[in-house]
Formats: structure tokens, C-alpha cells, sequence
């Protein structure tokens, strides 16, 4: 892999650009592997890479029906936060978090990891009272967070209206090492990182089956040819249900569509991301200087990868009441992801009923923020067949009841 570095662009600049290599190799299956994940996203090549790094395997496929990166993972917000309220939430997504900090040096890609603060806004006594707890399960768990009155909020955010007709801001639960980091660059650093470990990268290659004899994965069939293997991770976000159907078992998991829009670019007004989850919308500022604003999920299962046209609206509404100046703003572009949601709004990092395989789903509207420390846990699930990060997030906590619910913390788009 040639190392992108300053020195690296001056000499190419000497060389009219024409040393620089394919990021990642075209891959064509090979008959077997030891390892086949099949997702060509943020979760799905930071298991691959972990698997590489922190494990030594390496004999791995990864095998992606669209291209790589074109899933949720380039389509979402890019809100990365670690303010959840339960202790193995918390222990996850602060992996992740702090993975984060160092992960355009640890991939030799820049990720643009963006730490400029995230406040999710207080609109109404209840939720007062919600992030303060928030706020004081986050000190004993080791998360950098705080509770911040509105005269705190409004010097953070000048151009917020903290007196808004319906909802005035009462405070908010402020991260400030929280951000976002550049989405498509997350997938393509990894999936870099995965070629030069001698990974393939296989795109175009729907998985169509998957094969099982005496209870245990042998392989999968594809658009592309059947591939064995000895383990297999299902790591397909809002396609879960459709994998696990293959595999004979079901998932406790509802799809449905997320959406997200962008304005046009505009001078930079806001250098923090704000959520604002009572009028149900929330909004950052691209390093291009669009508006990028989240908005709702569908109120019904589908699988459009476009989301309804009322939620625009109702997003754009619930904004200006918050961020008056964007009431002239034009918006750009709208688009939408299929998520996957579980009861309790926590992921599910496990085994499953049939060996060796590993199903990595349901992180809903908010995986994107949770990929390393998720890549991490699942790499040494996978390797180990067991995680300290991802021991609570095994498919028995729906029969045994241990729920980890987080609906307050999670169950709002972001
Ligand atoms: C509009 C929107 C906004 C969001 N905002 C945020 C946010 O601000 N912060 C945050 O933390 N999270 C956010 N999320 C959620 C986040 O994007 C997802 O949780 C995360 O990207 C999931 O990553 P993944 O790798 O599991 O799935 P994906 O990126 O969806 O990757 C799964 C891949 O599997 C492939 N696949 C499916 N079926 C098959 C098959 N049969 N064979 C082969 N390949 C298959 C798909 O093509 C896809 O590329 C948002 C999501 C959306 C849609």
C-alpha cells in the first residue's frame, strides 16, 4: 500500500499524478475462506479489519451486493456521540468515539473526524430531568458530558432561537468531544486498509443463499458463484431479516426507511451539531457549507432507500422553529437509507442459532457513530467467540428479557 503523506502528494505533483495506485484491489471469489462477511459497509469492513489486525485473519472476503460504501454508511448524518444511558451502550460507543480520534492516523486516511461538540437540546421538564440522569450515568461510566443551561447553549450556538413559540430550550446534554467525521471516507480507508492485508473486496456480489450442513455454516451462494467458508458474519444492516431468512432463522428486527436532506452551501454559521429531538429534527454544517439535516423515520416497514415526502416538511417546520435564519434557505438534495430497528433500540452483536455464524445488526438510525468500536467487538467475537463490548447484545436478551433500552437515548433519528 503506498503511505498518502504530504511527501507523498509533492512527489506525485513532480510525477504529474501518475504513481498513485488503486485504492483497493478488484477481487474475484476464491473457492473458500475462513472468514466471509457479507455487507460492504462501515461495520461490515471494520469487522474485516479488525479481524486482520487485532486477530491475524486474513484469508477474508467481504462481499458487497451494490458498491462499497453505498449503503447507510454513505448515506447518513454523520453524528458521531457516545451520551448513551445504559453501561454496555456507553462501553461500546465511547470505543468507538475514541477510535475515532485516531483513526485517519491509524488508517493513513483522512477521515476528517470532526470533535466540534454535540448538544442534544432540553425542550420540555421531562427531558430536563432525562439528561440530567443521562449526564450523571455518563460520569460514572467515563463519558466527557454535561448538562448546560440555555445561556450556555445560545453562546454555543448564536443562531438558535432559545425562545422558540412552541418549545423553548431549557438546556441541553452537551458532548464535546462528540462530531462527525467524513462517512464515505470511513468505508473506503477501511476497505483500503482490508486490500493491503490481502482481503477481497468483492462488489456486485449479492449473497442469494446461504448453506449449512449439520447445524453448521459451510458457505454461501452468490450472484458471483458459490464460496465456502468456516465462519460467516451477517453484517447487512437493513437487509438482516432477508440474510437470516436464508440462514433458517428470524431476527427480532423492523425495517424501515430513514431520511436525511441537505440545503445549499452557505457561509459558515454553526460549528457544533445540535439534535433537537421534542420538534424531532437535527442539523450540522458540512465542511462545504450545506445545512445537513436529519429527519424521521417512516411510520411503516419498507425497503424504498427514499423515505415519504411529509417528513421533509415536517423536518424543515420543526427546524425553523429552532433555527429561524434557515426558513430561506433552498435545500439541495433529499435521500433516504433502509434501517434496522429493534425493540429495545440496541444492536444485536451475536451468535445465532446455527454455528459459526455471527449476525451484526439493528443499529438503526444511529450505527454510523459506532462503527470501530462495533468492527472491534465483532472482529473478536468472531475470533474468540466472545467480546467483553459485545457480550449484552447477543440474541438471548429477547428471550431472557434483558433488555438494554436506550428508546430515549436512540429511538430518535441521528
Ligand atoms: C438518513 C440517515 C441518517 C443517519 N444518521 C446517522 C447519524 O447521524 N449518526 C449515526 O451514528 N448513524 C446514523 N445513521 C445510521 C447509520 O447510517 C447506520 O447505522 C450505519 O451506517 C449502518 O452501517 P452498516 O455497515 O451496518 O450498514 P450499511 O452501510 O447499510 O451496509 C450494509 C451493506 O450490506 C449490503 N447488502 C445487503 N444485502 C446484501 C446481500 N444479500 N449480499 C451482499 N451485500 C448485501 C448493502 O448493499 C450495504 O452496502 C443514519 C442512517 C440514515 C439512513
Amino acid at each position: 500500500m503506498k503511505r498518502y503523506s504530504a511527501f507523498a502528494i509533492a512527489k506525485e505533483a513532480l510525477n504529474n499524478h501518475q504513481g498513485w495506485k488503486r485504492a483497493w484491489a478488484k477481487a474475484q471469489p476464491k473457492r473458500k475462506y475462513d472468514v466471509i462477511v457479507v455487507g460492504a459497509g462501515g461495520h461490515g469492513l471494520a469487522t474485516a479489519y479488525y479481524l486482520g489486525k487485532n486477530f491475524g485473519i486474513r484469508n477474508v472476503a467481504i462481499l458487497e451486493k451494490g458498491w462499497l460504501g453505498g449503503g447507510n454508511t454513505g448515506r447518513n448524518t454523520t453524528i458521531i456521540r457516545s451520551n448513551y444511558l445504559q453501561d454496555p451502550s456507553a462501553a461500546i460507543y465511547e470505543k468507538a468515539r475514541s477510535l475515532y480520534e485516531t483513526m485517519s492516523q491509524d488508517l493513513n486516511y483522512n477521515v476528517m473526524f470532526s470533535p466540534r461538540g454535540v448538544m442534544m437540546l432540553a425542550q420540555t421538564e421531562h427531558e430536563v430531568r432525562g439528561y440530567k440522569r443521562t449526564a450523571a450515568a455518563n460520569a460514572f461510566q467515563g463519558v466527557e458530558t454535561e448538562f448546560i443551561g440555555p445561556a450556555r447553549v445560545k453562546e454555543l450556538c448564536p443562531i438558535m432561537n432559545i425562545e422558540g413559540p412552541r418549545y423553548p430550550v431549557l438546556g441541553a446534554l452537551w458532548q464535546p468531544r462528540g462530531g462527525t467525521a467524513r462517512h464515505d471516507a470511513v468505508a473506503w480507508g477501511y476497505a483500503r486498509a482490508c486490500s493491503a492485508m490481502g482481503m477481497d473486496i468483492i462488489q456486485k456480489c449479492e449473497v442469494t443463499g446461504v448453506r449449512s450442513e449439520g447445524g453448521r455454516v459451510v458457505g454461501v451462494d452468490t450472484t458471483k458463484g458459490a464460496i465456502d467458508c468456516d465462519k460467516l458474519a451477517m453484517v447487512v444492516a437493513g437487509h438482516c431479516s432477508h440474510l437470516a431468512e436464508m440462514a433458517g432463522f428470524r431476527l427480532p428486527v423492523e425495517s424501515v426507511a430513514l431520511q436525511a436532506l441537505v440545503s445549499e452551501p452557505i457561509k459558515p454559521c454553526m460549528d457544533v451539531v445540535v439534535m433537537a429531538n421534542t420538534v424531532h429534527g437535527y442539523m450540522s454544517q458540512s465542511d462545504k457549507g450545506e445545512m445537513v439535516i436529519g429527519g424521521g423515520t417512516d411510520a411503516f416497514n419498507n425497503y424504498t432507500q427514499r423515505g415519504s415526502f411529509h417528513h421533509i416538511e415536517e423536518t424543515v417546520r420543526a427546524l425553523v422553529e429552532t433555527f429561524p435564519m434557515i426558513s430561506r434557505l433552498k435545500m439541495l438534495r433529499q435521500w433516504g437509507g433502509i434501517v434496522d430497528v429493534t425493540g429495545d433500540r440496541s444492536p444485536i452483536l451475536s451468535k445465532t442459532p446455527i454455528e459459526g455464524i455471527f449476525v451484526n445488526c439493528g443499529w438503526g438510525t444511529g450505527g454510523f457513530k459506532a462503527i470501530p468500536g462495533s468492527g472491534w467487538g465483532m472482529a473478536e467475537l468472531i475470533a474468540k467467540g466472545h467480546s467483553p463490548l459485545t457480550d449484552e447484545f447477543g440474541l438471548n436478551r429477547f428471550t431472557e428479557g434483558r433488555f438494554i433500552d436506550e428508546s430515549v437515548a436512540a429511538g430518535v433519528a441521528h
